[in-house]
């Protein structure tokens, strides 16, 4: 599933590539890939002809292209989706979803999906995004981004410091890996109350995340040269830096203790038992 920097590649690379053309025609070719615009495949086809492209945005893990009108076209990528931009004349793959061509007819955008869990969607924007996604916090590396309206925010939360760093309704774009690296180098314990949290350890764990998304963004590594924008590209990052998920009885970088794996929300968290020690009155 693509986290937030692979999303942020995707999407510099789309802002390089479709921002300041203006759509020609759309084609669905999977209704599913539109299920959630309640206009249907026509209606979502005739609404996106001649609309202009003036931005392509991020919050999160989502992606959205403004138009004009206070409009959007929002993308949910799910697991294997793709937003493809190429030579308009080369052969439509099996998993093409939806298909735009530009005015100036130059290279096109293709929705591709084996899944189909991914979907398009035109709607309006509220402040500036997406109303479907406006419950959405601001991710750590947006402006919007306010460090001291999350610490009070969490501090009321009273839950597990790592499920906090998963509810996109407090923070988002942080994914199950990033919230583990995250939480081993700002030495935090994953089950640690947030109501008990001081303020340096917040101050020192937003910098954790803030660090490792950075670092991943820049292990991205995807070309924006390149007429071809691909999401499920590992970044790379993973294979390298990793100091703790998936490191389970592997020395700790920093101490050498074996780290741990405990069952976390069916799925994993990992941690090293010496740097992050077990807090009393856990929430698991
Ligand atoms: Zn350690």
């Amino acid at each position: 599933m693509p986290e937030l920097p692979e999303v942020e590649t995707v999407r510099a690379g789309l802002g390089h590539h479709i921002v300041g053309r203006t759509v020609d025609t759309v084609t669905v070719l999977n209704p599913r890939a539109v299920r959630r615009d309640l206009a249907g495949p026509d209606g979502f086809a005739a609404a996106m002809a001649g609309r202009p492209i003036t931005n392509a945005e991020r919050r999160g893990k989502y992606l959205w292209f403004d138009l004009d009108h206070d409009e959007a076209l929002l993308a949910h990528l799910g697991m294997s989706g793709q937003l493809l931009v190429g030579d308009p004349d080369r052969p439509l793959g099996p998993h093409v979803r939806a298909r735009f061509t530009f005015t100036d007819g130059g290279p096109d955008l293709r929705f591709t999906d084996q899944r189909t869990f991914g979907h398009l969607l035109l709607c309006e924007l509220q402040d500036g995004v997406p109303a479907p996604i406006a419950h959405i916090a601001p991710d750590p590396l947006e402006e919007a981004f306010a460090a001291e309206v999350f610490a009070a925010r969490l501090h009321r939360r009273k839950t597990g410091i790592k499920r906090a760093l998963l509810d996109q309704s407090l923070i988002s774009g942080i994914g199950n890996i990033y919230a583990d690296e995250a939480l081993w180098r700002a030495r935090l314990h994953w089950a640690r109350p947030t109501e008990t949290l001081r303020r340096g350890e917040v101050s020192r764990l937003l910098e954790a995340v803030r660090d490792v998304l950075t670092e991943a963004l820049k292990a991205g590594g995807t070309s924006f040269d390149a007429l071809y924008v691909n999401v499920n590209g590992e970044s790379g990052y993973f294979d390298r830096s990793l100091n703790a998920y998936g490191r389970e009885g592997q020395p700790c970088n920093r101490c050498g203790t074996p780290i741990r794996r405990d069952p976390f929300m069916n799925r994993s968290a990992y941690s090293c038992p010496h740097c992050q020690p077990r807090p009393r009155n856990a929430h698991w």
